[in-house]
């Protein structure tokens, strides 16, 4: 059998007071048909990373309305999420190599996983490349509609990791993308849904926490909550640029000597080229003690996540590449205005110049960071227009309606 992940319980109606009557309303009217559906999704990991956070908040919301809903997650040795970490990169479009070997591995663990699949569902919900196989190995038994969920930006893929792919991802029924351009090329779904994903206003990292206990909470990790503090949530990943962060705090430096920068980031059980790069980018921050790097081996958790972000002047997420992007709502529902790199789902998030400033160097980067530094006001101005975009489209009740209407759709 599958690993089960254990969730906790979530009330639907806890929502109301955020999202409104009519929000829990059409939800409830969208699952009372499907009331018992069986539904199960699978990924690579119960922890670390977007897909975790969000299956944490989504199961226990579809148990809420009387679904059978399960998370399970796949199981592999080092070498299997070596090759995957290269699959989720070659998919991206980084130009690496795909060896036979590197296949062969990728293959044996599906075969391996989907051997261990078992029970009977409704809906299969298979989250990204790692556990992409699945469907072929193990056939269709077991699951009536299959649905693939593509969470990262697939819009111009290395060619070799692509067409390896599309056998595998065109069998299933229907496909999940946050937008419609990162549907790769040459590929058609039978169902297509375009879905971004949302985060939870009521998890420990979103549920508002007063400026007190988020200063002291900072101030445990040595920040001085007195002096400009700017923040960046994110792995420790190429894509998410921290060097480019740390090199565009340099120049607020030089014209803000008090700024400090913390580059906070958890540590994920898929991710092992995540310590690669904490290394390298400790190197490149140095001997300057106003640079904090941690990670949840820190004991940075959800709080402690929450916590900076609340207590930020300024959050960056400089991406280079951003399937969405789930730390950039995380920041604008706290009412912070992001700085965040003009890539992937960032902009759905960040409306230049209203929730915040999209930037495309590490030159723009430090500029915009200065501007809100020395403009409080605007900070202002912009973090509640930020909030409220959010409230209207990212938040977790939003997804759990996209789910129960794609459901609707295939059952139809
Ligand atoms: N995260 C966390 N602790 C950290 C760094 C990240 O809990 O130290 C969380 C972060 O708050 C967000 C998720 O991991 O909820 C990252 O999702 P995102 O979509 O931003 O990026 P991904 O890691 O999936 O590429």
């Amino acid at each position: 059998m599958l690993q089960q992940v254990p969730v906790g319980i979530k009330r639907l109606e806890d929502y109301r007071p955020i999202v409104g009557d009519d929000g829990i309303a059409e939800i409830r009217a969208l699952a009372e048909p499907l009331r018992g559906a069986r539904v199960v999704h699978i990924n690579a990991t119960a922890y670390g990373g977007g897909v975790a956070e969000i299956l944490q908040t989504l199961v226990p919301l579809m148990q809420d309305v009387d679904l059978a809903a399960e998370w399970q997650v796949i199981e592999g040795a080092d070498e299997f999420f070596n090759v995957t970490k290269a699959c989720h990169n070659g998919l991206q479009g980084m130009d690496i190599p795909f060896t036979d070997e590197m296949q062969t591995i990728w293959r044996r663990y599906n075969d391996l996983n989907a051997r261990r699949f078992e029970g009977e569902y409704d809906f299969v919900i298979v989250h990204d490349p790692q556990p992409a196989g699945l469907l072929s190995f193990h056939g269709r038994a077991g699951g009536k509609y299959w649905i693939w969920r593509c969470h990262i930006d697939t819009s111009q893929p290395n060619p070799a990791y692509w067409e390896f792919f599309v056998p595998y991802i065109s069998r299933y029924d229907a496909a999940i993308f946050t937008m419609r351009e990162y549907v790769g090329p040459g590929v058609s779904f039978r169902h297509l849904a375009i879905i971004p994903p949302t985060i939870d206003p009521l998890s420990p990292k979103n549920a508002p926490m007063g400026m007190e206990e988020a200063r002291q909470t900072v101030a445990r990790f040595g920040v001085d909550v007195r002096r400009p503090l700017i923040v960046q949530v994110s792995r420790f990943d190429p894509w998410k640029d921290p060097l480019g962060v740390i090199d565009a705090y340099r120049m607020v430096k030089r014209e803000i000597p008090e700024a400090q920068l913390a580059l906070v980031g958890s540590m994920a059980s898929d991710d092992p080229e995540g310590w690669t790069y904490l290394d390298r980018t400790i190197r490149h921050a140095g001997e300057d003690y106003d640079i904090f790097i941690l990670h949840n081996f820190h004991g940075v958790g959800n709080r402690e996540v929450n916590a900076f972000q609340t207590v930020a002047d300024v959050v960056v997420q400089k991406s280079l590449r951003e399937g969405f992007g789930l730390v950039v709502a995380e920041a604008l529902w706290k009412g912070k205005p992001v700085v965040g790199g003009n890539v992937g789902g960032i902009p759905l998030q960040v409306i230049d110049g209203e929730t915040g400033f999209l930037v495309n160097t590490v030159e723009e980067c430090a500029d915009r960071i200065l501007y809100l530094l020395r403009h409080p006001e605007e900070v202002g101005r912009m973090g509640a227009a930020a909030r409220e975009h959010v409230r209207r489209n990212f938040l977790t009740t939003r997804y759990l309606r996209d789910y129960l209407r794609l459901f609707r759709e295939l059952a139809a």
